[in-house]
């Protein structure tokens, strides 16, 4: 049979979230040839569906690690593929005193690297126009990027430096030098599948084997009326017993037990209130969790009026005017990272909680160092 060479690469990525680009340009720039393909015709998964914040200071351990590779790579990628990074850091507001204590204590045992900077009600406010601040903290080592176009642009930029993209090519089965897709076969030395919690329809088995879930989150898009821009991604109380650097510490217990006591209707919908603030002045805000082996495919609309009411609260404005709802996923596990080799030269690469635009550049980074080798200057 007649060989294309086009169907053949180093690499084959299957995935063109954050973590396939990701992969795809750790192995371009060792110099070796590329292909990445999606079932979709852009990406639209988790990495265009969430607030876009690295957020590095709230992690620990591993993740951490993968944060701070991320975090120089974001930047890079940022300026290489005209996508725009902010690094003007996180801002948490704590709304009682318990939410103060826990971040001084985080504070406290912050590496040099990604430190917490507390600031009083006064300064807090001075900042971010928020409702019933008694105080709050600045994570300045943390980055912003909009969702909505740096997956885009980084595909673009990738494609421009030469690796190949398949769109509207679903992956339907990998095994070691080869993915059988709706298209033909694909070979290549080294196959990485980013394909986030869809790792339950390619390779069921081992999803199953590794406890790999789906987590739904609801998320809004809205007009809040705010007095005044928001300073950077905001983050509360609730972001600190999620988070691991602040929900890991003694201090959290109080936080979360008051927390749940007082608002079980958020409580019952697993919420981490956050908000980011888009270009146009429009604010991103969620999100609640729904983990299980599959997503219901009905959203109940009682999600989205307490994450109205919550920012109607966190605000001080009236109920925020919807402009627009969608529901994400990513894969939920019990470790954060699922990295896996179900044949030889295959590679898996997930982060199971929803930490991928933190952590997912510096795991494509490992995964592609580990099966490959150091970079190409
Ligand atoms: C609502 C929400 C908010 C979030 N907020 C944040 C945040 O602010 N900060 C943060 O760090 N993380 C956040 N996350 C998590 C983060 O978005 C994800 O961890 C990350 O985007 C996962 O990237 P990925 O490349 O693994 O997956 P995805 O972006 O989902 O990409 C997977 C790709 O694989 C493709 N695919 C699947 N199956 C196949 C197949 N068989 N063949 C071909 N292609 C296939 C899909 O089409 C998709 O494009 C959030 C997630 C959600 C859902």
């Amino acid at each position: 049979m007649d060989h294309d060479d086009r169907d053949h690469s180093d690499v084959v990525v299957v995935g063109a979230g954050i973590v396939g680009l990701g992969v795809a340009d750790a192995a371009h720039r060792r110099g070796l040839s590329v292909t990445v393909l999606d079932r979709s015709p852009a990406a639209t998964g988790a990495t265009v569906r969430n607030f876009g914040h690295v957020c590095l200071t709230p992690q620990t351990g591993r993740a951490w690690e993968y944060a701070r590779a991320a975090r120089e790579r974001w930047i890079r990628l940022g300026h290489d593929a005209g996508f725009a990074v902010r690094q003007d850091g996180t801002w948490v507001v704590a709304r009682h005193p318990d939410e103060v204590a826990l971040l001084a204590a985080a504070a406290e045992r912050a590496p040099d690297a990604t430190p917490v900077h507390l600031l009083d009600a006064g300064e807090f406010t001075a900042r971010a126009a928020v409702a019933g601040a008694v105080g709050g903290a600045h994570l300045p080592a943390d980055l912003q990027v909009d969702p909505r176009r740096a997956a885009a642009a980084l595909a673009a930029h990738l494609e421009r430096r030469g690796v190949r993209f398949r769109w509207r090519t679903p992956a339907l089965g990998v095994e070691e030098g080869r993915v059988v897709t709706g298209r033909g076969t694909l070979t290549a030395g080294l196959v990485v599948v980013a394909v986030n919690h869809d790792l339950d329809h390619l390779l069921p088995g081992l999803a199953e084997a590794a406890g790999v879930q789906r987590c739904a989150l609801d998320m809004l898009r809205v007009d809040a009326g705010l007095p005044a821009p928001l300073p950077g991604p905001l983050l509360t109380g609730w972001s600190l017993v999620r988070y691991r650097a602040f929900a890991d510490l003694p201090e959290a217990v109080a936080v979360r037990e008051r927390l749940h006591a007082e608002h079980p209707r958020a409580a019952a919908f697993d919420v981490n209130l956050m908000a980011t603030q888009q270009p146009d002045g429009s604010l991103l805000l969620g999100d609640t969790h729904r983990r299980g082996p599959g997503v219901d495919p009905f959203q109940s609309e009682e999600a989205n009026e307490v994450l109205l009411a919550c920012a109607a609260d966190l605000f001080g404005v009236p109920r925020p005017r919807v402009l627009e709802r969608w529901q994400g996923v990513y894969a939920s596990g019990p470790e954060e990272f699922l990295v896996a080799r179900p044949a030889p030269g295959v590679v898996v690469a997930t982060v199971t909680t929803g930490i991928g635009m933190t952590t997912g550049l510096g795991l494509a980074e490992d995964v592609v160092r580990s099966a490959v080798g150091g970079d190409r200057p």
